[in-house]
C-alpha cells in the first residue's frame, strides 16, 4: 500500500490558526514531521501511537539538513504511512515546501498540499495592519530579506522595490538584514516618512509590534530588542495600526497557564482560558482508567436498596454510567435511591443523563458533602445505607467520614487515577519558559505534576507561577509538596477556579 504525504501549513503561531483540514489530518496521521515554528499544542491532536519527527533547530544544534528531511518524507511515505509534514505558516511561502513536494513527486509518493495562514499576512493582521487597503495599497509583495543585501548575488532588487507606489512590502527572515534593507530602500528613493513596522512572534502571546517610519524603525526595533521570528512591513497601511491594533486587549493576554487535568477533561478549563487570551500549556499529568466492575455492579445494585448514592466527581458519574451500559442496565436502576453530588460539575454531568441530584453541599468538598448531608437527612446518616461511587482511593476520606457518621457505607470503585503522559514538547516548553499560573483540580494532579516534572523543577516553576487550587484539599497537597504561592478558589468548582484565575491575573492581580 502506498502512503501519502500531506504538506500542511500549521499557521503562524497561534494554534487556532491551523485550518480545519490541517487539524483533521493531524488527528489521522501515522507520522508527523514538524519543525520549530510549530506550536506544541497542535501536537496534542496527533494520535498517541503516531510517530513524531522533530526536524527543526534545537537550542544548541543545527536543524536537520533539507535533503535529510526530504529523504525522511520519501521513506515514511514509502512505508505506506499517512504522513503530515507540518510546517510553520504556509508550506509554499518561504517554507521549502516546494522542494519537498518536488522530491516526493520524483519518488512517486502521492502528496497533497494544505495551505496555511502565512506569517506575513497574519502577524501584520494581529498588529492591526491590513496588507492591502482600498486607495492606499493595491498590491502586496512578500519578499525574503534573508539574502545579503546590496551584494551582486541578491535576487531582490531593493532599489527597484523602492519605486513601487501603493505597495505594501512584507519581509520574511529579515531581522539581521533589516538595517541594510532600509538603507537600500532609502537609497532607491523611498520616502523616509513611509510608515514601517516590525512584528516579532506575531499571533502568539509573545507578540511584539514596533511601528515607526523608514527613518525611525531600525532604531526602534533595536531598542525594543526585536528577535526572530519577525516580519517587517513597509507601506502606508502600517499607519492604520493606530486604529486597528486589536490583539493583546484580552484580559489574560500574555499569561501562560498550565492545565494539569486529564486530557479528556482539559477542555472545560482550557477553552475559557483561551477565550480570555491566555496561552494554555496542556499537561495532562493524570489519566482515568475505568475499572472492570460488572459483577460488583450487579451485586451492589440489582435487588439492593440504598438510601443515598454519592458521587464525588464527574469522572465517577461518567465511569459509573459506562459500567451500567456495559452491563445492559440503565439509570432506572437508581430509581429507589436519592443521589448526592459533591458540587456543580458533578451535578451537571448527572443532569446530562436526565438525573437531578437530590443533594449538593454549600461548599464543594467531600468533607462538606458528608457533613452537610448528615445534617440535612432527617435523623442524620446513622444507620442509613450509603453507596459511595468513585475512584479507587486508599485511604478514602469520604468513606472514612461517612463511617464516622455511622452510615452503613459501601464503596463502588468505578475508575482508577493513573499517570497521564504530557507531550515531551510541552514539558520542555514549560521547563524553558515557566508559567504565570498552574491550575490544579485535585490532589492527585498535584502529586503527579511533581512526579512528572521532578520535585525540584516543579517547585522552581511554582515559585514563579501561582498555584491555583480548586479547593482546600488540593491546596493542602500543594503545601505538602512545597508550593508557595497557593491561592484557593472560593467556590470549589471549575467556574470558581476560572474566576480565581481572572481575579488574580487580570489588571495586575496582587
Ligand atoms: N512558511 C512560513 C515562513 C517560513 S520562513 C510562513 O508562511 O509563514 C520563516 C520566517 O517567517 C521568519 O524568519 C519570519 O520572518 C516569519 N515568521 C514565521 N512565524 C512568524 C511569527 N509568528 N511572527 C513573525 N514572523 C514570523
Amino acid at each position: 500500500m502506498k502512503g501519502i504525504v500531506y504538506l500542511v501549513g500549521a499557521g503562524p503561531g497561534d494554534p487556532g490558526l491551523i485550518t480545519v483540514r490541517g487539524l483533521d489530518l493531524l488527528q489521522r496521521a501515522d507520522a508527523v514531521v514538524y519543525d520549530r515554528l510549530v506550536h506544541p499544542s497542535l501536537l496534542e491532536s496527533v494520535p498517541q501511537q503516531a510517530e513524531r519527527h522533530f526536524v527543526g533547530k534545537r537550542t544548541d544544534c543545527h536543524s536537520m539538513p533539507q535533503e535529510e528531511i526530504n529523504a525522511l518524507l520519501v521513506k515514511l511515505g514509502g512505508e505506506g504511512k499517512v504522513v503530515v509534514r507540518l510546517k510553520g505558516g504556509d508550506p509554499f511561502v518561504f517554507g521549502r515546501g516546494g522542494e519537498e513536494g518536488l522530491e516526493l513527486a520524483a519518488a512517486g509518493i502521492p502528496f497533497e498540499v494544505v495551505p496555511g495562514v502565512t506569517a506575513g499576512v497574519a502577524a501584520a493582521a494581529y498588529a492591526g495592519i491590513p496588507v492591502t487597503h482600498r486607495n492606499i495599497a493595491t498590491q502586496c509583495l512578500l519578499v525574503t530579506a534573508h539574502e545579503a543585501v546590496g551584494k551582486d548575488e541578491s535576487q531582490v532588487a531593493w532599489s527597484q522595490l523602492a519605486a513601487l507606489d501603493h505597495t505594501t512590502l512584507v519581509g520574511y527572515m529579515g531581522v539581521k538584514t533589516f538595517p541594510e534593507v532600509v538603507a537600500e530602500l532609502l537609497r532607491g528613493g523611498k520616502d523616509p516618512a513611509t510608515p514601517a513596522a516590525l512584528v516579532a512572534s506575531g499571533t502568539t502571546p509573545a507578540q511584539r509590534a514596533v511601528t515607526g517610519t523608514l527613518s525611525t524603525i531600525v532604531a526602534a526595533g533595536k531598542q525594543a530588542g526585536v528577535k526572530p521570528p519577525a516580519i517587517f512591513v513597509i507601506g502606508e497601511t502600517v499607519s492604520l495600526a493606530n486604529d486597528l491594533a486589536w490583539f493583546g486587549r484580552h484580559p489574560l493576554f500574555g499569561k501562560r497557564l498550565v492545565v494539569t487535568r486529564a486530557r479528556d477533561q482539559a477542555s472545560a478549563l482550557a477553552q475559557p482560558l483561551l477565550a480570555l487570551g491566555a496561552e494554555v500549556i496542556q499537561m495532562p499529568v493524570i489519566r482515568t482508567e475505568p475499572l472492570p466492575v460488572g459483577e460488583e455492579l450487579r451485586d451492589h445494585l440489582v435487588g439492593d436498596e440504598w438510601d443515598w448514592i454519592v458521587f464525588s466527581s464527574e469522572n465517577g458519574v461518567r465511569h459509573f454510567m459506562d459500567a451500567l451500559r456495559m452491563e445492559r442496565l440503565d439509570a432506572r436502576i437508581l430509581a429507589g435511591a436519592k443521589i448526592a453530588v459533591v458540587g456543580s460539575g458533578t451535578g451537571n454531568r448527572l443532569r446530562t443523563l436526565g438525573l437531578e441530584p437530590d443533594f449538593m453541599p454549600s461548599s464543594f468538598t467531600t468533607r462538606s458533602l458528608a457533613d452537610e448531608l448528615n445534617e440535612t437527612v432527617r435523623g442524620g446518616l446513622a444507620g442509613k445505607r450509603v453507596l459511595r461511587v468513585g475512584p479507587e482511593l486508599d485511604p478514602d476520606p469520604l468513606v472514612d467520614r461517612l463511617v464516622e457518621l455511622d452510615a452503613e457505607v459501601s464503596a463502588l470503585r468505578v475508575y482508577r487515577i493513573t499517570g497521564g503522559t504530557p507531550l515531551p514538547e510541552m514539558v520542555a516548553d514549560l521547563k524553558r519558559h515557566g508559567a504565570d499560573g498552574c491550575l490544579f483540580t485535585s490532589g492527585s494532579t498535584v502529586r503527579r505534576f511533581f512526579e512528572v516534572l521532578g520535585r525540584q523543577t516543579a517547585r522552581a516553576i511554582l515559585t514563579e507561577a501561582r498555584a491555583f487550587a480548586i479547593g482546600p484539599v488540593t491546596a493542602k497537597v500543594l503545601e505538602e509538596e512545597g508550593a508557595s504561592r497557593i491561592v484557593i478558589a472560593e467556590e470549589h468548582s471549575i467556574p470558581g477556579l476560572l474566576r480565581l484565575v481572572r481575579k488574580s491575573l487580570c489588571s495586575g492581580g496582587e
